[in-house]
C-alpha cells in the first residue's frame, strides 16, 4: 500500500499542455478518481503516474519514494486499460500469469496466484480459454485479474466500465468497491461518468483542460458542481 503525491507536474506534447502544474495528495488505500471531458488530462495523469510519461517538471512520489524518473517496471503499479489490452494469442491463465513470468516466479508460485486472482475474480472457471471465448466482461475481469496478480500498491484504471452494458457496470462497480477493501491497494480511477464518480470514490478530483478545478468527496464535489 501506498500514497502517490504529484508536485506541480506539467507535461507538453508539442503546443498542446496535457497537464498544467498538477498537484494531487492521493491517500494510501483510497479509491481516488479523476473525472473530466474528454481531453481534460485523465489519461495523461494516469500514465505519469504508471511511468508511461515523464513529466516536462515537477515530481511523482509512490509512498515516500521520488519515482519521477524510473521505469514503469521499477514502480509497484499496475494498469487497466479502457480496451483490456488482453493478449489475443494467450489463454486467460497465461495472460494472467504474464507479469509473474516476467519476475520469474517459480512455476508454482504462479499457479498459486493465478488461482486466487481467478477466483477472486470469479473467472476459475476460464483460465483455458482464449480472450476471443470470453464476453466483454469476462475479458474486463480477466484484465483486473492480470493486474492485481503481481499485488501492486497501487491500481490505474482508465475508464475500466465503459465498454460494459449498463447492468454489467453496476456490478462492476460494487466489485471494484469490494475489490479496494479486500486488497487494501490504492485505485486511481479514470472516468467522464459523474455518477459513476459520486458511487464508487473516497475521493474526487475535477479536471478541466489540464488542470484540477476540485478536489474533495463525492458530496463536496456534487454540493459544489
Ligand atoms: P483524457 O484522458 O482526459 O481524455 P488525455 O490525457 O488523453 O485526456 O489528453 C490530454 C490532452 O493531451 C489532449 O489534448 C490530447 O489530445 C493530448 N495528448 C495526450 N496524449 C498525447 C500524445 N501522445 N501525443 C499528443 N497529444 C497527446
Ligand atoms: P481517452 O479519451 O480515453 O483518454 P484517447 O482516445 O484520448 O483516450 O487516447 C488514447 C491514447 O492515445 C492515449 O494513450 C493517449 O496518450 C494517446 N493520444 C491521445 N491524444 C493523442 C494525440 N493527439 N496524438 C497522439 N496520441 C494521442
Amino acid at each position: 500500500m501506498a500514497g502517490i503525491r504529484l508536485e506541480s507536474v506539467t507535461k507538453r506534447f508539442g503546443n498542446t499542455v496535457a497537464l498544467d502544474r498538477v498537484s494531487l495528495n492521493i491517500s494510501d488505500g483510497e479509491i481516488f478518481t479523476l473525472l473530466g471531458p474528454s481531453g481534460c488530462g485523465k489519461t495523461t495523469t494516469l500514465r505519469v503516474i504508471a511511468g508511461f510519461e515523464t513529466p516536462d517538471e515537477g515530481r511523482v512520489y509512490i509512498g515516500s519514494r521520488d519515482v519521477t524518473m524510473l521505469k514503469p517496471y521499477e514502480r509497484n503499479t499496475a494498469m487497466v486499460f479502457q480496451n483490456y489490452a488482453l493478449w489475443p494469442h494467450m489463454r486467460v491463465f497465461d495472460n494472467i500469469a504474464y507479469g509473474l513470468k516476467l519476475r520469474k516466479l517459480p512455476r508454482s508460485e504462479i499457479v498459486r496466484r493465478v488461482r486466487w486472482a481467478a477466483e477472486l475474480l470469479e473467472i476459475d472457471h476460464l483460465l483455458d480459454r482464449y480472450p476471443h471465448q470470453l464476453s466483454g466482461g469476462q475479458q474486463q475481469r480477466v484484465a483486473v485479474a492480470r493486474a492485481i496478480v503481481t499485488e501492486p500498491e497501487v491500481l490505474l484504471m482508465d475508464e475500466p466500465l465503459s465498454n460494459l452494458d449498463a447492468h454489467l457496470r453496476l456490478k462492476m462497480r460494487e466489485e471494484i468497491v469490494r475489490l479496494q477493501k479486500r486488497l487494501g491497494v490504492t485505485i486511481v480511477y479514470v472516468t467522464h461518468d459523474q455518477e459513476e464518480a459520486l458511487s464508487i470514490s473516497h475521493r474526487v478530483a475535477v479536471m478541466n483542460r489540464g488542470r484540477v478545478e476540485q478536489v474533495g468527496t463525492p458530496m463536496e464535489v456534487y454540493e459544489k458542481p
